[in-house]
Parts: structure tokens; C-alpha cells; sequence
């Protein structure tokens, strides 16, 4: 009997023990809705519209970092609404413009998602909108600071660059100057400067061709061009380097294909791959040209038979005043710009240029660019082919074709 109380009032204890954390967990539910309701409200009127609007990623948040408003682009960076700030120190950021009542600006390295997604440099503008609420405007300026450093190493690459041609030139003046009695000398110092003076206008006028080709995103004066035409010019441009390195070079392929462009910016790119075949083959060696259709991509390969490019530097000399083979580069007045140019060029026009190569083999460098139709009707149109069928050789006659 006196079991039986027992189990019944431990149930009973059980029951209110229950009822009682029933009521908390309610209670606390309830004071949390009351506190969001809060809170919710303390948005003001028109920040939220306005949020909507930005394209930056931008929000608002209370005094425990929790989000109550945002742009859509903030989710971006793990910021989501009703959650507390994931970033320390944008949540650090927050919390210092709250305590010092006044906006600050920072940048800050944050990741777009979760690691190993690639850190940004995004500046962050933090300022108190109210006593507990504080706005965060976010800026992803990794490609601003892209360009920007860019545009440093140019600078001072150029530099650099400039100042060996000019430090010759002023040691040869004065060598000159000194041997002033011996005619002899003087020719020999004089031949040798004129030399410098040429390299020295080379790279100017290569540093001027690159930074036009980065300074904007558009072609100017874009027309059809004859492939033709731009093979001819750029062939005809180094013919006196052929005959002097003699080196032979033989044009082929297809004839009568078009492209949309600038014709000087092509001819300069070619001229520049051409230039290079030369200077780096030995000897009694060919270069080739070669233009063929691949499907509706107009192919333009420059072969030689010279030193070749080892496999860890081929990515490396389209950038900048990069040299795979420094003494033979300064031997031949090369300014390490030919092949940035040439790569900014191509792409200027929708293409691409590739590059094989095998050290004392030989170097292939193609400027694949898109196709266009002749612009003449009388002209015979070339048909674009499928990659699989072979491209003809034979040569369709085409209304500019200087060759
Ligand atoms: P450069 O004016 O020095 O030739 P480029 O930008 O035209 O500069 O070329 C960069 C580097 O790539 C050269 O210094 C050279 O080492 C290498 N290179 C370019 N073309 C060839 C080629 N056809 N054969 C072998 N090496 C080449």
C-alpha cells in the first residue's frame, strides 16, 4: 500500500517537474519571438527596400551581430538573415564602429563560401545607423587590386627595362668622346650605338603597342581582314632579318580567309611571332607560315626549326619582359614584350594563341582567331569544315590578296 503512494507521487512529482520545464521552454520561445518582434522593428522604414537595391553585398545587424537585413549579394559571404555575423572580423568591424559611434573602412580578406573557396580583398565600410543597429557595406576589390599591381610591375619592369639601352647609349657618347682622335673607334662606338638606339626605340614602341592593348577593352576600328594581306605584311615587315640570319621563310595553307579586326594590331602580332622564329632558329634553317579553317577558327601557325622552348617556361613567355633564353633575348634585341603583345592582341580578337615546343626541335606558335565571310560576293567563300575532314591547300583567289 504504502508502495503504491510512493509510485503516485512520484509521478505526481514527475508531472510537475514536466509541466514546469513546458511552461520555460514556452516562456523562453515566447520572450525570443517578442525579442525578434523587437528587434524586427527596429529596422527603420526604407532600409530594407534600399538593401534590396545594392548590387554590392550590404546589411544591417544588432548589437549581438545577428543579420536583420541584407542585400542579395551579401549571401555571398556566408551572411544570412537571422543568423549571427560567421566572419570574426566583420564581426569585429561591426562592433567597433558600434562602440566608437562613428563609421570606419577596412579591407578585409573573406572568403565566398567555405574554404578552400578563394579569399577576396573586399573593402568594408561599417556605420552606426542607430544605437543598436549597425549598416556594413561590402566591396570585392580583388580585381581593382589586380590591375593595380599590374600596373606597378609595368611600370617599373619598364623602367628597368629603359634603363640599360640608356646607360649604353650615355657610355658609348662618351667613349666616342674620348677616342675623338681615331676615326676608327669612333665608327666602331657609333655603329655600336645606333644599334642600342634601335633596340631602344623597339622597346619603346613595343612598351607603347602593349599598354594600348591594355588600356582598353575594345578594338577601334574594327573591319573584315584579309588574313592575306596581314600574312603579307607581316612576311614582308622581316624580310631583311631573314636575309641576314638567313633564314628562309615559306608561306602556305589556304588562301581568301577573313577575320573581323584591326588589321595593324594582327599584322604586329604575326610580325612579332614571325620575328621571333627567325631570331631564334639557326642558321640556313625554314620558318614556316601556315594558314588553314578549322571548322570556323582561322589558324595562323608560325613553325621554325629553332633552339625551342623548354616545357616549364612555355607557359611563362607570354608574360611580360619574360625571357626563357636571356643572353640569346638580349643578343637578338629582344625586349621580352613580342609575345605579351601578341597573346593581348589575340584575345583583343576573340581568339587565342598556342604554342608547341620541344627544345632543340623547334617551336609552333598558332594565333587561332574567328572566322568571318569574305566580305565581297564576287570572292569565292570558303566553307567552313569539320575538324575531322582534312582543310584544302589549295589557294581560293580572294579581292585584296597581295600575295
Ligand atoms: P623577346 O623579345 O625576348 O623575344 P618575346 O616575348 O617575343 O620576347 O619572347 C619571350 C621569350 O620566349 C624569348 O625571350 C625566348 O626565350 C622565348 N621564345 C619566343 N619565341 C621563341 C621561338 N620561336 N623559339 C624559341 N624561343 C622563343
Amino acid at each position: 500500500m504504502e508502495h503504491t503512494q510512493l509510485v503516485l507521487l512520484a509521478l505526481l512529482a514527475g508531472l510537475l517537474v514536466g509541466a514546469a520545464i513546458v511552461g520555460l521552454v514556452v516562456g523562453a520561445l515566447r520572450a525570443r519571438d517578442r525579442s525578434m518582434a523587437q528587434t524586427a522593428v527596429d529596422v527603420p522604414e526604407g532600409v530594407e527596400a534600399m538593401l534590396d537595391a545594392m548590387d554590392d553585398p550590404a546589411f544591417v545587424c544588432d548589437t549581438s551581430s545577428t543579420v536583420l537585413a541584407l542585400s542579395p549579394a551579401a549571401e555571398v559571404f556566408g551572411v544570412h538573415a537571422g543568423e549571427v555575423i560567421a566572419a570574426e572580423e566583420l564581426k569585429r568591424v561591426a562592433r567597433v564602429a558600434r562602440d566608437t559611434g562613428s563609421g570606419i573602412s577596412e579591407n578585409l580578406r573573406l572568403r565566398r563560401g567555405a574554404a578552400p573557396a578563394e579569399a577576396r580583398l573586399v573593402a568594408v565600410r561599417a556605420t552606426p545607423i542607430s544605437a543598436r543597429l549597425t549598416l556594413l557595406v561590402l566591396r570585392d576589390i580583388t580585381e581593382r587590386e589586380r590591375v593595380e599591381e599590374m600596373r606597378r610591375d609595368f611600370v617599373a619592369n619598364t623602367s628597368h627595362e629603359l634603363k640599360t639601352p640608356v646607360g649604353a647609349v650615355g657610355l658609348l657618347a662618351e667613349a666616342i668622346e674620348s677616342a675623338a682622335d681615331d676615326p676608327a673607334q669612333v665608327r666602331h662606338f657609333a655603329s655600336r650605338m645606333q644599334a642600342e638606339v634601335t633596340r631602344l626605340a623597339s622597346l619603346v614602341n613595343r612598351i607603347m603597342s602593349l599598354s594600348r592593348l591594355q588600356a582598353s577593352d575594345e578594338l577601334r576600328d574594327v573591319r573584315d581582314v584579309s588574313i592575306d594581306e596581314v600574312v603579307t605584311a607581316a612576311l614582308e615587315a622581316y624580310t631583311v632579318q631573314a636575309d641576314a640570319a638567313q633564314v628562309t621563310v615559306v608561306r602556305g595553307g589556304t588562301k581568301g580567309l577573313w577575320v573581323r579586326g584591326e588589321p595593324q594590331i594582327l599584322t604586329e602580332a604575326l610580325g612579332n611571332l614571325v620575328a621571333n622564329a627567325i631570331a631564334y632558329s639557326p642558321q640556313g634553317s625554314k620558318v614556316g607560315v601556315g594558314v588553314k579553317l578549322d571548322d570556323t577558327v582561322v589558324e595562323i601557325a608560325v613553325t621554325d626549326r629553332g633552339i625551342g622552348i623548354p616545357e616549364t617556361d612555355q607557359h611563362r613567355v607570354f608574360e611580360r619582359f619574360y625571357r626563357a633564353d636571356q643572353a640569346r633575348s638580349r643578343r637578338t634585341g629582344g625586349t621580352g614584350l613580342g609575345l605579351s603583345i601578341v597573346k593581348h592582341a589575340v584575345q583583343r580578337h576573340g581568339g587565342e594563341v598556342r604554342l608547341w615546343s620541344r627544345p632543340e626541335r623547334g617551336s609552333t606558335f598558332t594565333i587561332r582567331l574567328p572566322m568571318t565571310e569574305a566580305p565581297d560576293l564576287d570572292t569565292v567563300r570558303p566553307k567552313p569544315r569539320r575538324k575531322s575532314r582534312k582543310t584544302s591547300t589549295t589557294p581560293v583567289p580572294a579581292k585584296g590578296d597581295t600575295a
